[in-house]
């Protein structure tokens, strides 16, 4: 089900603006953004986390930028309860990220930043037994229980407490929209072809092609001249690379994947390729960002070796590679476009990463957008726990099998 809407709800419009201050403030002192869910923040503790252990320290802003046509815009997807909204504004970010050596990358670009917010559908209430984790102490619970009071930190919620939430974000890089760093590029073509030219001057004679007198003012304006040709000549070339080469990632598994959705629709009607790819993202982020990511129930690999330290990431397009479905059992490959800042030898950089991933699931029950793994209902006692690190119950002691309920990693590469 798929609606592509004017405007989003005023609610859903002020916990986007609330996030980005939480973002921001999370790089800086590590406090969870409130808004996000208990996934979403895991992972961004894990990110930070890492960046920690390599011994780097990451700022990252967000504003707000003048534009033609301002406000957020919004795109929807829904299962029986809850609705995910997906609102994308135009915004200037800053990235600062400095070693023990000092500042190693300082960028400002214009981004579109987009980000998936979840909410209980108009009109609906969700099951008062749907298991929730508290966003305060992140204890698994259910809604019930947090209305009346989270059985650990005793905090109570309101549903409007509680919704809406941040499942997912996404940041995409616009073409080289860094003016300063551009307009220092160009300096450096010209300064070097000028002083280029200033010491082919006592050359002039020796040359085998009458070149004339050698002057100083015609040499530093051929300089500038070659330099600012050649600096337009590299930008022309990086943004057809921008729109051809990067731009058009992942079209050629369009077909494919489409193909996946309408065999998958067959045994879950409600399948999302929006919260498929959510999900994804979410796995390999566990997976860059965590020491060993075969601690977590869902991932059945570690992380490999060749790998270079990515700091963050973002989607830019995913697309089916291959998939077999058997009975109920659905195993699927899929590659992610990424563009990620990594840290290699001392220095940061911007790089566009490819990534394949097999997701496997047991498709038993119909696609639940509001199902963690945090806080997850016991199929035979109903005890409400945390299954990211657990495999059995701790109540009744039986295996819960997250396959049954959501995609599970068994390579990546
Ligand atoms: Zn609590
Ligand atoms: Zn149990």
């Amino acid at each position: 089900m798929f609606e592509l809407r004017e405007h989003a709800p005023s609610s859903a419009r002020n916990t986007y603006k609330e996030y980005m201050k939480q973002l921001a403030r999370q790089w800086k002192d590590g406090t969870p953004p409130a808004a996000a869910c208990q996934d979403m923040r895991r992972t961004l503790e894990l990110r930070r986390e890492h960046c920690k252990s390599l011994g780097l320290t990451v700022q990252q802003q967000f504003r707000g930028i003048k534009q033609k046509h301002p406000g957020v815009t919004s795109l929807s997807y829904d299962d029986n309860v809850f609705v995910n909204h997906i609102l994308s504004d135009n915004k200037q970010m800053t990235t600062r990220i400095s070693s023990a050596k000092g500042v190693i990358f300082d960028r400002t670009e214009n981004v579109g930043l987009s980000v998936v917010l979840q909410q209980p559908k108009n009109g609906v209430t969700p099951p008062p037994d749907m298991p929730a984790s508290c966003p305060q102490c992140g204890a698994p619970s259910t809604l019930a229980q947090l209305e009346n009071g989270c059985p650990y930190c005793k905090t109570h919620f309101l549903m409007d407490d509680l919704y809406p939430k941040v499942t997912n974000y996404f940041v995409q890089r616009h073409y080289d929209t860094d003016k300063k760093r551009s307009l220092r590029r160009l300096f450096i073509c010209m300064a070097v072809f000028v002083i280029l030219f200033l010491a082919l001057i006592p050359f002039y004679d020796r040359s085998p092609v009458p070149l004339g007198e050698p002057s100083i003012i015609g040499s530093v304006f051929a300089g500038i001249f070659l330099g600012a040709a050649l600096w337009g000549m590299a930008k022309f070339l990086s943004y057809l690379y921008h729109i051809f080469g990067k731009g058009l990632r992942g079209l050629g598994k369009v077909g494919r994947s489409l193909f996946f959705r309408f065999r998958i629709k067959d045994i879950d009607p409600t399948f999302s390729s929006e919260h498929f790819r959510d999900r994804a993202m979410h796995l390999f982020r566990i997976v860059a960002h965590s020491d060993d990511p075969t601690i977590y129930t869902a991932c059945r690999c570690s992380r490999p070796k060749n790998w270079d330290h990515v700091i963050d990431s973002s989607l830019f397009n995913f697309g089916v590679d291959r998939f077999r479905i058997r009975g109920q059992q659905c195993t699927v490959t899929i590659t992610l476009y990424l563009d990620c800042l990594v840290y290699k030898r001392g220095r940061v950089k911007l790089r566009a990463k490819k990534v394949h991933m097999t997701l496997q699931k047991e498709i038993t029950a119909p696609t639940a957008l509001g199902f963690s793994v945090r806080a997850v209902s016991c199929p035979s006692c109903g005890g409400s726990f945390d299954a990211e690190q657990v495999k059995h119950c701790p109540y009744c002691g039986n295996e819960y099998d997250l396959m049954k309920h959501d995609w599970i990693l068994t390579n990546i590469r």
